[in-house]
């Protein structure tokens, strides 16, 4: 059933601001071209579902790749611009727009490849994989291909000191006034939710930790309600701990290289590895990478930060281990509820924060 919260989301998506800004997110969308073109010979004279379309822009790009047939839907309004875009670049024959939920289309055949852009800031937050999950499950041939096809969520300890200035600090004295006292209220407001920002590499204190690791060919729309991680960083610099970083990277591997069992045995449960030169390296080898990674190029995704309203005083080579639930809210299914547990110098903290 459509809900009044499915109403609310598919109208921002009938606003042209949020489509522009994901196209103007080159690195999201030239990845996707990159990825489609890589893949071209699985696409070629092949059937396409592309899972929210928005302006088609992806069924587009596919359409260009050679594909006989692609199925454009989105619930939004924005379907109905797709089918002008679509008929400006004369592929009307070739792409179909369907304007309707995914879950409630009909479609005469089943499809070779799905595509989609699904992922949400901290890849989980109004995230869309639940209903390419569904159209898998519904619509994709044994064998065909998903891109992306891999998703993983990194956290990592954070040191920045700017933001502490800029938030905090700045109620010590303005224009000459002391306004400490709000120092506290201050903390409260700007560190109380998780909050999306630009940081840098330079922020990140150590290797990150493997939260959750989605196999788009595998993962089942119950492995999401809840995710847990634990975690052990050893800090590689004396600084303050400011927070944490949350971030994410899609992987667009063919059906051919799925992963082994045994890492799709991990699946969501983070291992508490921590992502190192070596796996940066293996890295290198896979195909496609989207990465909103801070010591990787910005995108519309930035990081998300889980600031503590204390910083912690950390030396260099200081443990913190811990670990991270998320978990979709019983009350509002469009809310991710954060626990953070941790532990560092001979100390326990939580931090239970709501993304709202
Ligand atoms: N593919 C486009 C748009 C991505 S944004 C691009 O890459 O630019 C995600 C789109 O998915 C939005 O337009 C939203 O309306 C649509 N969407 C989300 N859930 C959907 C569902 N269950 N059924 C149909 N469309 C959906």
């Amino acid at each position: 059933p459509c809900t009044d919260y499915d109403m609310a989301y598919f109208k921002a998506y009938s606003h042209i601001g949020v489509h522009e800004e994901m196209l103007k997110d080159h690195v999201r969308t030239s990845t996707y071209r990159n990825a489609i073109m890589h893949h071209q010979d699985l696409i070629s004279g092949k059937v396409v579902l592309d899972v929210g379309c928005g302006t088609g822009v992806l069924s587009i790009f596919c359409a260009f790749a050679g594909a006989t047939r692609v199925y454009a839907v989105d619930a939004s309004e924005i379907a109905l611009q797709a089918v002008e875009i679509v008929r400006e670049n004369e592929l009307s024959d070739r792409v179909i727009v369907l304007h309707g939920r995914i879950e409630d289309v009909e479609i005469e055949e089943k499809v070779d490849v799905i595509i989609s852009e699904w992922m949400g800031y901290m890849l989980l937050y109004e995230s869309m994989l639940g209903s390419v999950i569904f159209a898998r499950d519904k619509w994709l041939k044994p064998g065909g291909l998903i891109l992306p096809s891999h998703a993983s969520l990194y956290l990592a300890p954070i040191t920045n000191s700017q933001r502490y200035k800029d938030s905090v600090y700045f109620w010590q004295d303005v224009y000459g006034i002391k306004m400490s006292s709000m120092m506290p209220l201050a903390k409260q407001c700007a560190f109380m939710e998780p909050s999306v920002e630009t940081i840098s590499g330079e922020n990140v204190l150590t290797w990150p930790t493997v939260v959750a690791q989605v196999d788009c060919y595998t993962i089942q729309a119950l492995e999401l309600e809840t995710i847990t991680a634990t975690f052990k960083y050893t800090s590689m610099l004396q600084a303050p701990l400011h927070g944490f970083a949350f971030w994410f990277d899609v992987e667009f591997n063919g059906p051919v290289r799925q992963k082994s069992k045994k890492q799709a045995g991990q699946s969501l449960d983070g291992d508490s590895q921590n992502a190192s030169p070596s796996n940066k390296k293996k890295k290198a080898d896979v195909s496609i990478l989207l990465s909103t990674a801070p010591e990787d190029a910005p995108t519309h995704w930035q990081q998300t930060l889980l600031y503590l309203f204390e910083p912690i005083e950390l030396k260099k080579d200081q443990n913190i281990e811990g670990s991270v639930t998320i978990s979709q809210s019983q009350q509002h299914a469009r809310f991710l509820n954060i626990c953070l547990k941790y532990f560092t110098g001979d100390q326990w903290y939580v931090k239970e924060s709501v993304m709202k």
